[in-house]
């Protein structure tokens, strides 16, 4: 199977092809034994045939970058959607290709909190004295997007992508993808806290009900969330509880801790099977125990932790 090539016939039907660049938190962790399910840091791309839509640009964003310099697809317009300003979410922004490529239209949306904007927000990171250039000052044409919780923008092709408020420090994103009736929800970073139906708990729900994916911010076990409480991160059983409760058709646990070696990724990935398999609290219309197969897990599977070069079609 190619793993990066364009499903033409599926998308010419309306479909999303949604790709996984970095699924990294953090930091980058390129080192062999974390390269099964990769080093670089947030960037998930959804493409149609119209469109395409970038969430987040950390250094998995120069891979997407470098694919879309081999395919000349610098004619559809880029729409990259920031959750928030936090390193590991940027650092791949600056260097990416489309930047320094005349004819690339770009438009970057983010978090405007307190009046400030979001293109004084980002410079104030990613410039001067901490890097030679801002965006601000690359070739491409850049169009800035102010976004605010509840804030809705249309994209080609009849696309929608709708925000909502993070729960984590320095505030931040979550948005929602919709396209002729396929959903995906891009949840980094996002920390549910342990009451489950919470207010917050209720609105992501909300948010998130009955997408076709659900990409969740989870690098941590339940065990070790209580000595990281308060670092506006979830643990892996929380993706299971809200996959559920959202009747979300396919759960993804992304943001990996840059010290989660592969092994260990692998054997929790085979827990969370076992235990979505013994529970019968998966609802209708969303994952269903008896659709998934322990050893199976693979993108367009049910459940599984993201694998940088996993690819789907919605
Ligand atoms: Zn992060
Ligand atoms: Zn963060």
């Amino acid at each position: 199977m190619e793993k990066h090539g364009r499903e033409s016939e599926s998308l010419e039907k309306g479909g999303m092809k949604v790709e996984l660049w970095g699924t990294r938190g953090s930091c980058p962790a390129p080192f062999p034994n974390r390269m099964g399910y990769g080093g670089n840091t947030s960037c998930i791309s959804a493409s149609w045939e119209e469109g395409l839509a970038v969430f987040d640009g950390g250094t998995g964003i120069l891979a997407l970058g470098q694919q879309m310099e081999r395919e000349g697809r610098w004619d559809v317009p880029i729409h990259i959607f920031i959750g928030h300003l936090h390193l590991d979410h940027i650092t791949g922004l600056i260097l990416f290709p489309g930047m320094f490529r005349k004819e690339a239209r770009i438009h970057l949306y983010g978090p405007s909190p307190d009046g400030e904007s979001f293109q004084t927000r980002l410079n104030k990171v990613l410039g001067p004295p901490y890097w030679p250039v801002s965006v601000s000052q690359v070739p491409a044409r850049v169009v800035w997007h102010d976004g605010a919780d509840g804030d809705s923008w249309e994209l080609p092709g009849g696309a929608l992508v709708r925000a909502m408020a993070s729960n984590h420090p320095n505030g931040g994103l979550l948005y929602r993808l919709e396209k002729d009736g396929r959903s995906m929800v891009y949840g980094m970073d996002c920390e549910l806290g342990e009451e489950n139906r919470s207010e917050y708990w209720e609105r992501y729900k909300d948010f998130a009900r009955d997408c076709d994916l659900l990409l969740f911010d989870a690098p941590y076990t339940r065990e070790e969330y209580p000595c990281f409480r308060g670092f506006g991160h979830s643990f892996w059983e929380q993706g299971l509880e809200m996959a559920g409760a959202c009747r979300a058709r396919r759960l993804c646990i992304c943001h990996h801790n840059w010290d989660r070696e592969d092994e260990a990724l692998k054997k929790a990935e085979m827990e969370l099977t076992q235990r979505l398999e013994g529970a019968g609290r998966i609802g209708p219309g969303g994952m269903k125990p008896g659709e998934m197969k322990s050893g199976e897990l693979k993108p367009g599977g049910k459940v599984w932790f993201a694998k940088e070069g996993d690819w789907m079609i919605l």
